[in-house]
């Protein structure tokens, strides 16, 4: 959907209302002022997704039965299933940020799963529930093409 779209390259910073953190020269790498610029991004966007599963699930609550002419109704159930399908991923995100947001609880968020080193904080802010560095990811995403043929 292009409205998504439009509000993925807004980016999720801009959404939580927030701008790019600025670290203090010698800041500790992910200090409680880091965290706590990565938890008000983290709620913001997972509030954010809920209220778009709310909507939708109203909208569709609202709209359904509501037409008797089996074309539209066949219109309709083929834009409901599009919107399920948008809300399943939805709802996905929602539990990977939950489970980002225990990192940050557990001391563990903004290094990387694979080598342990720092994902750096712009790299968080572009896509706060990367779990590993550009590097990593890299070569995940390389072995996953091979994989595919
Ligand atoms: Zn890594």
């Amino acid at each position: 959907m292009p409205e998504s779209k439009e509000k993925k390259s807004l980016g999720i910073l801009a959404l939580a209302g927030l701008e790019p953190y600025q670290e203090k020269p010698g800041e500790e790498y992910m200090g409680e002022p880091q965290l706590e610029h990565f938890r008000k991004i983290l709620n913001a966007w997972r509030n954010q997704l809920r209220e778009e599963v709310d909507r939708t699930m109203n909208h569709m609550k609202d709209e359904a039965a509501n037409f008797p002419d089996p074309v539209d109704r066949a219109a309709q159930e083929e834009e409901f299933n599009l919107e399920l399908r948008n809300r399943d991923r939805e709802r996905k995100l929602i539990k990977k940020i939950d489970k980002t947001l225990q990192r940050i609880e557990d001391d563990d968020f903004g290094f990387c799963d694979s080598c342990g080193i720092e994902i750096g904080v712009r790299r968080l802010e572009a896509r706060p529930t990367a779990e590993l560095c550009i590097d990593c990811k890299t070569l995940a995403e390389l072995k996953e093409k091979q994989m595919a043929g």
